[in-house]
């Protein structure tokens, strides 16, 4: 249950409507806004006669029930978006955020020069895994600490923010200490024991849909984290399986305003895990854009035929940086679509 309060509400006032809402057994979970309060109400309990007891109450202007599963997440609680901020950028805003890098940090030569590249084509956001999760455990499991060390270098070297894989939650103090978002793979997507240790991570978190996960399932996902303590979350659509095998995974393009309807948080789009293929990326790429996604999370490896991991989706610097040259117009038309929704009606 969401409870509007009126404008200006005081202090008190508010108190007054949290001992209510305890009295009948439920959780004041946040308290949100400063001209116009608004609280945020979870639990089980009477919902009607406290829902009812609450909205007779002078200085409550609205009482709003939330049907869906997922609370803090949806549009319901929050009508506007959510904007998060990450080392001079801004996720979910007015900027459309590009993050680029190679599937895994392999030794300092590549990710030094993978940096470089990324940011002189206009990315804000260096990725690379440090931690892997591999279908085969015989295969490269990343670097690890070394990994982490070596991404902190090349933020160092380029002022690139750094986005890196968190797998379990024992690593999850290590890795906040080195990357500014903490990624959650797509097949960690319902490991609750995870999602609830970066509710308190003190960092961003992206959160990847499962393969095999729907949006409903992600949304839910991404109300563990905010639920436990964290509300900077932002969702990513990598594809999902299907009975298709030309490309790697199913783009589900339609998640990305579907989500939007749905929740207030950044959505972006990952055209590498997407397709599997580095000629689609672009294309793909260019569909995230005019659908208005976030932003992107694109492979990029300054020599991907060398890759140890996903090296057929990784397109190399010159690509990279070619694909966001032809992005730009588009880019364009994106922030001014942001820009006149955010304008007053009266101006347009
Ligand atoms: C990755 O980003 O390299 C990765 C492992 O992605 P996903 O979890 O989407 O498969
Ligand atoms: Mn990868």
């Amino acid at each position: 249950m969401i409870i509007s309060m009126r404008l200006h509400a005081t202090r008190e006032e508010i108190d007054q409507v949290r001992k209510q809402v305890e009295h009948f057994g439920y959780k004041v979970h946040s308290i949100e806004g400063e001209e116009r309060v608004v609280i945020g109400v979870v639990g089980v309990g009477d919902v009607t006669a406290c829902m009812e007891s609450v909205e007779a109450m002078p200085q409550v202007e609205k009482v709003v029930r939330i049907s869906a599963p997922y609370k803090f997440v949806s549009k319901e609680f929050r009508p506007g978006r959510t904007r998060i901020r990450v080392n001079g950028s801004e996720i979910g805003g007015g900027e459309f955020v590009v993050m680029a890098g190679p599937c895994s940090v392999e030794s300092e030569q590549q990710i030094m020069r993978a940096a470089e590249g990324v940011a002189r084509a206009g990315a804000k956001i260096l990725r690379g895994g440090a931690y892997k999760p591999r279908t085969s455990p015989y295969d490269f499991q990343g670097m690890e600490v070394e990994g982490l060390k070596l991404l902190q270098k090349a933020k160092k070297a380029t002022g690139l923010a750094i986005i890196t894989e968190v797998m379990g939650d024992r690593d999850v103090e290590v890795v906040a200490e080195y990357a500014d978002i903490m990624q959650v793979g797509a097949r960690n997507m319902q490991n609750f024991v995870l999602l609830k240790a970066l509710g308190k991570c003190g960092r961003p978190v992206l959160l990847k849909r499962g393969m095999s996960g729907t949006i409903k399932e992600l949304l839910m996902s991404a109300e563990y984290i905010v639920a436990h303590g964290n509300p900077d979350v932002i969702l990513c659509e990598r594809g999902i399986r299907t009975f298709e095998t030309e490309t790697r995974n199913t783009c589900d393009i339609a998640a990305i305003p579907a989500l939007h309807e749905l929740t207030h948080l950044p959505v972006i789009l990952d055209p590498s895990h997407a397709t599997g293929k580095r000629s689609l990326v672009p294309a793909l790429s260019r569909a995230g854009v005019a659908i208005g996604a976030d932003g992107l999370l694109v492979e990029v490896h300054p020599a991907p035929e060398k890759a140890i991991s996903d090296g057929a989706q990784s397109l190399d610097l010159g690509q990279f940086d070619k694909m966001m040259r032809e992005l730009k117009p588009y880019i364009e038309l994106w922030r001014d679509s942001r820009k006149s929704e955010s304008a007053p009606l009266a101006a347009r």
